[in-house]
């Protein structure tokens, strides 16, 4: 089969691989729709501990179910060969103390598809049985790929809390931005305010119903107090990870509100911890989804409640490459690459 391999720092080829054969528990999957995730563009790179090449990323996709090995077919009779399935790539053990708590997405021994074991930049990925989930009917493929980063959102939406009718704040318009625009909304929160450095992905966000922000013509802090009578937000989202967006998100937060941290670009920095203390601000980590997340994410997908078209880019796995540099070096106008296997 054909595969993608990320060979060293921006090097990727495409490489004739035996097609896998799925272990007892697993479910072989013919990809469909893989797409391009912004931690992907880090390990890329080779900013990434996580990645380590030789390796075939991808763990946002959705094809055919092709096989079942014997004790996965026993699991799970609610799978048919040839229907459409997606996968949770973020696999678990089902035992340890977080899974027992349905935080299946802290396991001690969790593995993503993609790094820890070989992902779906490829004509044919396995996966334990127990990640696999049908998409629901009349769910496309090319939908169905975009479940992982739609969970993430949900998951974002389940921290935020109670915010009907409260404004919130989003930096950063990538696909977990926008997502999370847009659940944000659904769960009845307005205005909710959005900042992105790039003007095509601000005018995504301002598609989206978002407030846009330019960061460089304003103080973006400054603008969300004034606009919400010198309060600032019940919930700001960190979707970028860097020191001064870490930094603004607490500036722009009401006191006694929650800062949600969920881009990843810098491991460390600084914090105003003297402003988080005195304002009683609660600044929490987001981290993926549980499978509960995924679920309902699946279903708002169902129900065209999450989208990123009309911004969302088709190419062949050949072309990966070319859009890993894309996306690195000046995104522009598309909110989602899916590479077509
Ligand atoms: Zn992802
Ligand atoms: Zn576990």
């Amino acid at each position: 089969m054909h595969s993608l391999v990320w060979e060293a720092p921006r090097l990727m080829h495409l490489r004739e691989q035996p097609q896998p054969i799925p272990q007892p528990h697993e479910a072989l999957v013919r990809v469909t729709y893989v797409g391009i995730c912004g931690s992907e563009l880090s390990g890329y790179l080779g900013h990434n501990a996580l990645r380590v090449p030789p390796l075939v990323m991808g763990h946002e996709f959705a094809g055919e179910l092709v096989a079942l090995g014997p004790a996965a077919a026993a699991a799970r009779p609610d799978l048919a060969l040839g229907g459409l399935v997606t996968a949770n790539p973020l696999t678990y053990c089902g035992e340890c103390l977080w899974c027992r708590r349905g935080a299946n997405q802290l396991c001690a021994n969790r593995q993503l598809i993609g790094a820890h074991r070989p992902g779906a930049y490829a004509q044919y990925v396995t996966a334990p049985v127990n990640v696999i989930t049908a998409l629901p009917a009349g769910l496309s493929a090319r939908t169905g790929a975009l479940t992982e980063p739609a969970a993430v959102a949900v998951r974002i939406g389940e921290l935020a809390g109670s915010v009907s009718a409260e404004a919130a704040l989003i930096l950063g318009a990538g696909p977990i931005g926008l997502l999370a625009l847009q659940v944000l909304h659904h769960l009845g929160a307005g205005p909710v305010f959005i900042a992105d450095l790039d003007p095509e992905r601000l005018a995504m966000g301002a598609a989206l119903g978002g407030q846009a922000l330019d960061p460089r013509a304003a103080n973006v802090p400054q603008v969300v107090r004034a606009a919400t009578g010198g309060l600032g937000v019940v919930v700001a989202l960190d979707a970028v990870g860097a020191a001064v967006t870490r930094a603004q998100c607490v500036s722009a937060t009401r006191t006694g509100g929650l800062v949600i941290l969920s881009g990843l670009h810098e491991e460390t920095s600084a914090m105003p911890a003297a402003e988080i203390i005195r304002r009683e601000i609660t600044v929490r980590g987001s981290f993926a989804y549980t499978p509960a997340n995924f679920a309902a994410a699946l279903a708002l997908l169902a129900q065209n409640k999450l989208t990123l078209d009309p911004w969302i880019v088709e190419a062949p796995l050949a072309d990966g490459g070319h859009w890993f540099d894309r996306l690195v070096d000046a995104p522009g106008n598309v909110s989602k690459v899916l590479l077509i296997p």
